[in-house]
């Protein structure tokens, strides 16, 4: 079964897409958390982390340098933004095809909230 992420990169479903080369795409995620919210996503279909492999280096690296360019295009380069990529359940991944968020826009506060630390 193909992801719903793959399914958006076969234009099966819309989606908002900002940007896409041979190797990623990137759209505006569908519940945005942040005034920006876009997720880059690999064109293979690489269920999380666990799963990458060398041959992905080229794709994964590309995340980045697609990131940083949205982040400029959006004006939040120079106060800041966070890059987010979720692995399986203990980090509440949704989608099992690899993706980075860009998350930014407003002050984000700390990266995991106090009250979900164990004593
Ligand atoms: P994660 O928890 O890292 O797997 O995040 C998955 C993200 O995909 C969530 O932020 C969802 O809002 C987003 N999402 C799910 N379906 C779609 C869709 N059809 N278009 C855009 N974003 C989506």
């Amino acid at each position: 079964m193909p992801t719903i992420f793959s399914k958006i990169i076969a234009r099966e479903i819309p989606a908002t897409i900002v940007y896409e080369d041979e190797l990623v795409i990137a759209f505006k995620d569908i519940r945005p958390l942040t005034p920006v919210h876009i997720l880059i996503v690999p064109k293979r279909e690489i269920p999380t982390v666990n799963d990458v492999t060398p041959e992905d280096e080229a794709a994964l690296g590309r995340l980045f340098t697609v990131a940083a360019k949205i982040a400029a295009e959006n004006g939040i380069a120079e106060r800041g933004y966070r890059l987010m990529v979720n692995c399986n359940k203990d980090a509440r991944q949704e989608v099992f095809h690899l993706h980075m968020h860009i998350l930014g826009g407003r002050e984000l506060g700390p990266m995991l909230v106090q009250a979900d630390m164990p004593e």
